[in-house]
């Protein structure tokens, strides 16, 4: 029986790679997927009947253009800009745009694939999409990035509005490129509309939106520490990254009165023993965000090493949260924290741990937490930042805070109900991807041939 489903993942995976070749990213994230969900249509044989699986792995639409702009010495400059239209069976596409030079049709087609099963998950009406550009903001003047921001959404404002599409931020779009973005869109429309989400708080943002992910992230993690009569409080936390993720998730961990040690960017990571608090969190915050500079200077500044070129995971500790990049924890890294004691992985990031690493994790019988239900968090309070706009009325942070919290506990609910083991084991890759399915899934049936 395990051999006969093993080769039925690797027929439909041998169909995926030749109709998307080169697209590894996205071959990655439909195979963790297809691997949860082949045993689970063996039970349920309407899904494949109707080939859900052949269609929901098939974009509804893709856009793909160009985006000139001119640098700051009068120079034209050309990218590449995208946007995955992935389903749309529960909602308008929703997902955010990443500005990163790695990015690339593969690498969005699988963040989008994933945010279909991550937004269903959430309980909030959102189909799943994904997009941006290979433009890297790091080093660019603020007017290089509104001349560029603005000639991409002068191509993408044809193909989104609020109840079509509605991007978020991602890598390298926070507030100040949604605010470029945003501008450009009512100029171009003439309509305020809730098109995007991530806006400022003066002009249709959600309370809450930024802290979202990293904040959902460690209320997984607490949620998963729960089932073993265990919590944050007292946990040593490795954390990668350094931008929004990894921002907010310190400052929930430092709220749950655990202790971060480490913080990460593409140079390489610091290790703080004495504890990331609030003062060197509020540091962080304007390095990062304000001064755009490298994390390197925090190791300066509190004098505390930096390991240059390196990824944090070596460092002793309890808990992992990967808020950086997919890809990021390879198996002899997964292999590492745990001989070091790590027994929790909640991922802030899209996919940051590779295949054999989440076999690791499984293996040991760790606490893992995959990212399309851990981060979840952040597309949770955007979809609550639509509904705000929608009703026009904008809600206390405590009302957001409390509806982030309750959905991350019915995210944890889903996975427990769908994931559970006869041992008792809670294997929360499955739990996500078929709970993340099956309501995507039947809104497809429902929905017709389309
Ligand atoms: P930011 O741009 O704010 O921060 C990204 C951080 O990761 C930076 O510290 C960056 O370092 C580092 N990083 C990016 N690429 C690489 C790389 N190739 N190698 C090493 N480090 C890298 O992005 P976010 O914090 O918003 O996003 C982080 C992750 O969380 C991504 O995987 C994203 O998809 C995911 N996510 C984000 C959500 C959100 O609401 N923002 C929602 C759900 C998931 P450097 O500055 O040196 O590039």
């Amino acid at each position: 029986m395990a051999n006969l489903l093993e080769q039925k993942v690797d027929d439909f995976m041998a169909k995926v790679i030749a109709k998307n070749p080169a697209e590894v990213e996205f071959h990655q994230a439909v195979r963790e997927v297809v691997e949860s969900i082949i045993p689970f249509l063996e039970e349920n044989p309407k899904y494949s009947e109707a080939k859900i699986l052949d269609r929901i792995a098939e974009p509804e639409r893709v856009l793909m253009f160009r985006v000139p702009w001119l640098d700051d010495q009068g120079k034209p400059q050309v990218n590449r800009g995208f946007r995955i239209e992935m389903n749309s069976a529960i909602g308008p596409y929703k997902g955010g745009l990443r500005f990163h030079p790695t990015v690339n049709l593969g690498i969005l087609k699988f963040l989008a694939f994933e945010q279909v099963f991550k937004n269903s998950l959430t309980t909030l009406p959102m189909g799943g999409g994904k997009g941006g550009s290979d433009f890297d903001p790091k080093g660019k003047s603020d007017n290089e990035v509104m001349k560029f921001t603005q000639s991409f959404m002068s191509e993408l404002f044809r193909h989104i509005g609020p109840n079509t599409d509605v991007p978020a931020g991602d890598i390298g779009v926070g507030g100040r490129e949604i605010g470029f973005l945003f501008g450009q869109y009512k100029r171009l429309r003439n309509e305020f509309t809730g098109v995007l989400t991530g806006k400022g708080r003066e002009w249709g943002g959600s309370l809450i939106r930024p802290e979202a992910t990293g904040y959902g992230t460690v209320y997984f993690a607490e949620e998963m520490l729960k089932t073993r009569g265990d919590s944050m409080k007292g946990k040593i936390v490795a954390v990668s990254g350094s931008g929004n993720v990894a921002q907010y998730a310190v400052e929930k961990c430092n709220d749950y009165g655990a202790k971060c040690v480490t913080l990460s960017d593409s140079s390489g990571y610091i290790y703080d023993p004495a504890g990331i608090d609030a003062e060197k969190l509020a540091y962080v915050m304007h390095l990062k965000n304000v001064k755009r500079g490298r994390i390197q200077e925090y190791a300066q500044k509190y004098g505390c090493q930096f390991v240059e070129g390196e990824r944090p995971w070596g460092v002793k500790c309890d808990v992992a949260l990967p808020c950086a990049t997919q890809n990021e924890v390879n198996e002899e890294e997964a292999k590492t924290l745990i001989a070091n004691g790590c027994f929790v992985v909640s991922e802030g990031a899209n996919m940051p741990s590779v295949p054999e690493a989440i076999e690791v994790y499984l293996e040991k019988k760790i606490l893992y937490g995959p990212g399309k239900a851990a981060n979840a968090g952040g597309v949770a309070v955007s979809g609550l930042e639509m509904s705000q706009n929608s009703l026009r009325l904008s809600w206390t942070r405590e009302e957001v805070d409390a509806r982030l919290h309750q959905i991350m506990k019915d995210i944890h609910a889903t996975c427990q109900k769908y994931g559970t083991q006869p041992d008792g084991f809670i294997h929360y890759v499955n739990g996500a991807n078929i709970g993340g399915f099956v309501k995507v899934a039947d809104s497809m049936l429902a929905q017709g041939l389309v």
